[in-house]
């Protein structure tokens, strides 16, 4: 394995096992693990991290940082990550968006099954299995005298918070028995008050320099189906309150999260310490570290963002090619390999970090470098005509050529095709006049047609608007590539061709960037008013007959055009539907 990129995570994690921080752990209580561990039983695992998204969404790049990270830390500590949707806000929250992030979490590479006592344990979870103890936590606090339920409106919950300068105002209902507060709270619980009337909040400063310590509230009345937990409760956990409380109950060591949740860590660390002394949890419990986010330029990753590019029908799905999810950047022919390279490149930090697109790309294109299969292409078609070849060879002679699938893969084999009297060559390939430096087809000058024969343009045949329809050429003989004396007749251009009998018509979808800005939303600018008008165009062109007969799925180099890939819904063998994963050199500037 390659040798892991440092970080300060990684520092942490270090230090901490040198010092034993986690050495003493018991088993966690996770409802999942239950029938795995007796109660008590040393955990095996030295560091335990998780990965929890919100089933709200498709996963983006953003969360492949994420993922790589944790599982990463995991496999290189020789310990375990879970994977864990913390679907603790039901509205938002969908069943096909748990599949779709497990179907991308393996595809990236990464797996959350480990070997507990001989047995496979997939240690994948679900937030809302812990609503019990959640809720059993809430009721330990409310005894203790630190939770309270506060029946203001939300307007005056917000102005009796003050501000950085103003120190908080205390609740009329703060001063509550604890006795009050179960009653009051099993009420919520037991649906007899509507949504929004009250909420519980920890009881713990209302004058803390920290505006979080100002009494959160940790839970609400909120009546709506869960994808899970169906209609069982119409009181939800907030997702602070939640999120500690799921941590500890697996067992996690490190709590790995974005540089938004640093002024949550005094909450986080304090209601740990209370549920610990309550013996509600084991010890030592989690510590949250913050790392930076990942932003990607020409990029937007904001779920909410790329719901509506898919539910304005601005793209074709969340898998389409132009979206940032992983998903999309599957189906536009990133290999996962590239996308861990990208995310383990690009380290993590204490700042959020904006990356360049062509950085991602590169990681894309040296991937593809050295996997790809070559092969000939023709993206704008024209049709070339040799008008000679039927006196050179006879007019039904078709001359068998081959070309190795890849410079420095022998054993990838041979492709193999053939020249005839016609040939599709690209539009641009042909000039009445040549433009300064321009060595391929004009009347005059010789080329040779790749892997075939050279040859010299004679002109051009034009409709009566004067738009080229064929360009002409002859073929010079006796200089088939591969055979001696090929090299006699020198040439300045090599231009890349299909024979009209060998190719089919295939639907080639040129995608570019969905965006003309580097930072899409940056400011109070709206994202739809700096979308690129020409971030997919599809064609018909003509590729060659290794191509045509692939499966969906399969990358290949069109020489000279960059990278491709048969698509993997639509593309069917003979009826080629191929996507442009990326050119052969950086057009980002980056
Ligand atoms: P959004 O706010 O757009 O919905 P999110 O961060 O709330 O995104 P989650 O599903 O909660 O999405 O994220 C799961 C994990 O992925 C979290 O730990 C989060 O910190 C991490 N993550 C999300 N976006 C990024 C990013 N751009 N860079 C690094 N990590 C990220
Ligand atoms: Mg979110
Ligand atoms: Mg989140």
């Amino acid at each position: 394995a390659a040798k892991p990129v440092h970080n300060f995570l990684r520092a942490i994690i270090e230090r901490e096992l040198a010092e034993g921080v986690y050495g003493q752990r018991q088993w966690g209580g996770s409802p999942g693990d239950a029938a795995h561990h007796a109660a008590g039983a040393a955990d095996p695992a030295p560091v335990r991290l998780r990965f929890p998204p919100e089933p709200n969404g498709y996963l983006h790049v953003g969360h492949a940082k994420s993922i790589c990270l944790n599982f990463g830390l995991a496999r290189d500590f020789g310990g375990v990550c879970h994977l864990r949707f913390d679907d603790t806000n039901p509205e938002k929250e969908e069943q096909e968006y748990v599949d779709a992030i497990v179907e991308m979490v393996r595809w990236l590479g990464w797996d959350w099954t480990a070997q507990v006592a001989g047995q496979a344990v997939e240690h994948k979870y679900y937030a809302s299995n812990y609503f019990d103890v959640m809720y059993r936590a809430a009721e330990h606090l409310i005894e203790r005298g630190l939770a309270y339920v506060d029946e203001q409106t939300p307007e005056q919950m917000r102005a009796n918070r003050g501000d950085f300068t103003t120190p908080g105002t205390d609740s009329p209902f703060r001063g509550r028995t604890p006795a009050e507060n179960l009653a009051r709270f099993r009420e919520m619980r037991d649906g007899v008050h509507a949504d929004g009337a009250m909420v519980l909040r920890a009881k713990i400063d209302m004058a803390a320099p920290n505006i979080n310590l100002r009494d959160p509230a940790i839970y609400r009345i909120r009546r709506a189906h869960h994808h899970n937990t169906g209609d069982r409760w119409c009181i939800y956990p907030m997702y602070t309150f939640a999120h500690p409380i799921e941590d500890a109950l697996e067992n996690i060591t490190h709590s790995i999260c974005t540089l938004e949740f640093e002024d949550q860590r005094p909450f986080y660390d304090w209601l740990l310490a209370r549920l610990g002394e309550g013996g509600l949890i084991n010890t030592p419990p989690p510590k949250q570290h913050e790392f930076g986010r990942l932003n990607l330029s020409y990029v937007v990753t904001s779920k909410r963002k790329l719901k509506a590019l898919v539910d304005e029908g601005i793209v074709s799905g969340w898998d389409d090619p132009r979206m940032p999810t992983l998903a999309g950047m599957r189906r536009r022919g990133y290999p996962a390999a590239a996308v861990r390279k990208f995310a383990e490149d690009t380290g993590a930090s204490k700042t959020n970090a904006w990356i360049e697109y062509s950085v991602l790309e590169g990681c894309v294109r040296a991937e593809l470098d050295g996997s790809a299969a070559r092969a000939m292409a023709v993206i704008h078609p024209v049709r070339l005509k040799l008008t000679n070849w039927a006196e050179l060879f006879g007019a039904d002679h078709l001359e068998p050529c081959e070309a190795p699938a890849h410079p420095h893969h022998p054993e990838l084999g041979t492709r193999r095709f053939s020249l005839g009297p016609e040939v599709w060559v690209e539009a641009d390939d042909y000039a009445d006049v040549p433009p300064k430096g321009f060595f391929r087809l004009f009347p005059g000058n010789k080329v040779r047609l790749k892997y075939g024969m050279v040859i010299e343009c004679t002109g051009a045949e034009k409709d009566a608007d004067g738009r080229v329809t064929a360009v002409l050429a002859t073929v010079v003989p006796d200089t088939k590539s591969g055979t001696p004396g090929a090299d006699a007749v020198k040439v300045k251009g090599v231009i890349t061709w299909v024979g009209v009998h060998d190719g089919q018509p295939a639907e080639l979808r040129l995608f570019d960037r969905l965006f003309t800005e580097a930072q899409p939303d940056a400011g109070d600018r709206d994202f739809r008013d700096v979308l690129n008008p020409l971030s997919r165009q599809i064609v018909t062109g003509y590729v060659e007959p290794s191509v045509m007969q692939a499966a969906a799925d399969v990358r290949f180099q069109f020489e000279r055009h960059g990278y491709f890939v048969t698509d993997r819904l639509d593309h069917r063998a003979g009826q080629p539907v191929i996507n442009r994963v990326c050119g052969l050199k950086d057009s980002f500037g980056g």
